[in-house]
C-alpha cells in the first residue's frame, strides 16, 4: 500500500446546518481526532482542496439546478427547495470545495502522488441528483469526481461503491444509463430515500451496471461483507474498473442515529492480521 492522501479544508466546517443537526461540522473534527489518536494523521499526504468550476459541476448537474441553488442561496433561504438540504452563508463555498476537493484527489491518485485518498468533505453528495439536491446533499461529489476522472484523465471504466446506510439515489440516477460507471450499493431498506431495490439494475443502455443490495434493519458485518465479497467482487472482476470511488458514509455503524445497521468499526476496516495499519 502506497501513500494515502487526505483532502480537507477548514471551510468545510463553515457549512452550518443548524443546532443539533446530525450532518454537522463536528463530524470532521471527530475524524481528524481519530486519525491523530491512532497515529495515522502524520503519515497522510495532505491534498489541498479547490473549488470546482461551473463547467465541472455541469459534468453531472443541470445548469438550471445550479442557477436555482445560487438563487436560493443568495435569497438567504435556510433550506433548499428541492429537498431537505440546509443552506447557510458559507454553504456554496463549502459545496464547490467539496466537489473540487474530490477532483483534486482524483488528480493526486492518477498523477501518482498518492495511491489512494480520503476526502473529508462536506456537505455530502450521494443523494443529490442532476437537478435536485436532497438528503443534506447539494452537489454529488462522488459522481462529479468519477465523471471528472473520465473527462479530464480519459478513464473509461470506473466503479462507485456506496456503503452508506442510505441508498445513493443521486449517484444511481446520474449513471443509470451509463455502462462506463458501475454503481454498487449496500443499504438499509425500507429506509430513506426509498430507492435501491435489488431489481434496480441499470437503464436499457447499461443493464447490470447498477447493483443494489438492500438489507433490513439489524443487518451487520456478515450480511454486508457477504455482498461485498461475493456480488461486488464478481461484478468488478467482470467490469475491470480503472479506478474505485467509495461513498464512505459511516452511518452504517451500530447505534448511528440515522440508520439501523449493526456494523462495527472493525467491519469497515481493511482486513489485516492485527498490529499497526499497513503502510
Ligand atoms: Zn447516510
Amino acid at each position: 500500500m502506497g501513500r494515502v492522501g487526505l483532502v480537507t479544508d477548514a471551510r468545510y466546517r463553515q457549512h452550518d446546518t443548524g443546532y443539533g443537526h446530525p450532518e454537522c461540522a463536528e463530524r470532521c473534527d471527530a475524524v481528524v481526532q481519530a486519525l491523530q489518536a491512532s497515529g495515522v494523521f502524520g503519515r497522510l499526504t495532505r491534498i489541498e482542496a479547490r473549488e470546482a468550476t461551473q463547467a465541472e459541476l455541469e459534468l453531472c448537474h443541470t445548469a438550471s439546478y445550479m442557477e436555482l441553488v445560487r438563487h436560493e442561496h443568495a435569497l438567504g433561504c435556510e433550506q433548499l427547495s428541492t429537498g431537505d438540504t440546509p443552506l447557510s452563508p458559507e454553504t456554496l463555498t463549502a459545496a464547490t470545495l467539496a466537489a473540487g476537493g474530490a477532483m483534486r484527489a482524483v488528480d493526486a491518485v492518477i498523477e501518482g502522488e498518492v495511491s489512494s485518498a480520503f476526502c473529508l468533505v462536506r456537505p455530502p453528495g450521494h443523494h443529490a441528483e442532476a437537478d435536485r439536491g436532497m438528503g443534506f446533499c447539494l452537489y454529488n461529489n462522488v459522481a462529479l469526481a468519477a465523471r471528472y476522472s473520465q473527462r479530464t484523465h480519459g478513464l473509461t471504466r470506473v466503479a462507485i461503491i456506496d456503503w452508506d446506510v442510505h441508498h445513493g439515489n443521486g449517484t444511481q440516477a446520474i449513471f443509470w444509463n451509463d455502462p462506463s460507471v458501475h454503481f454498487f450499493s449496500t443499504h438499509q431498506a425500507p429506509w430513506y430515500p426509498g430507492t435501491g431495490a435489488a431489481d434496480e439494475s441499470g437503464g436499457p443502455a447499461a443493464p447490470g451496471a447498477t447493483l443494489n443490495r438492500p438489507f433490513p434493519a439489524g443487518a451487520g458485518r456478515h450480511d454486508i461483507l457477504g455482498a461485498f465479497e461475493q456480488d461486488l467482487a464478481a461484478a468488478l472482476d467482470a467490469f475491470q474498473p480503472e479506478m474505485l470511488f467509495i461513498s464512505a458514509g459511516f452511518d452504517s455503524r451500530r447505534d448511528d442515529p440515522l440508520g439501523g445497521f449493526c456494523a462495527h468499526r472493525s467491519g469497515l476496516r481493511r482486513p489485516h492480521a492485527g498490529g499497526p495499519p499497513p503502510r
